[in-house]
């Protein structure tokens, strides 16, 4: 499949880590909108939000279940996390991914 976070999870394609284990993966954004904006991915492709379901639905407790350590170690107590669900909300990767944005007062939600 040609997703871009597939090659990351892969290693494929270079990314600059915060975490890993053997089913998620968080690295720092790209193109940081704070000073920590790190992504979190399942190491399986799932398109989104609308793609969870009972079944599936452990990995994403695992990356909010990681989440607050990540966010510990990167020193920032105070934080955003949001995920964008189709074009309409914002998505341009079609895999999900948990954005952690902090270390910054955040502005508005839209
Ligand atoms: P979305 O817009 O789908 O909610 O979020 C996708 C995020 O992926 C964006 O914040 C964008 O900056 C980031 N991104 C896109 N391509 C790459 C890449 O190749 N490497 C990294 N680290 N982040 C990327
Ligand atoms: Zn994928």
């Amino acid at each position: 499949m040609d997703c871009l976070f597939c090659k990351i999870a892969a290693g494929e394609i270079p990314s600059n880590k915060v975490y890993e284990d053997d089913r998620i993966l968080a690295f720092h954004d790209i193109a940081p909108v704070a000073p920590v904006h790190v992504l979190f991915i399942p190491k399986t492709h799932l398109a989104g939000v609308r793609d969870i379901t009972a079944d599936n639905a452990d990995v994403v407790a695992h990356i909010f279940a990681t989440i607050p350590k990540v966010a510990e170690q990167l020193g920032i107590t105070d934080y955003r996390v949001v995920s964008n669900n189709g074009a309409e909300a914002g998505q341009t990767v079609h895999h999900l991914h948990i954005h952690l944005i902090g270390g910054a007062t955040l502005g508005g939600m839209v």
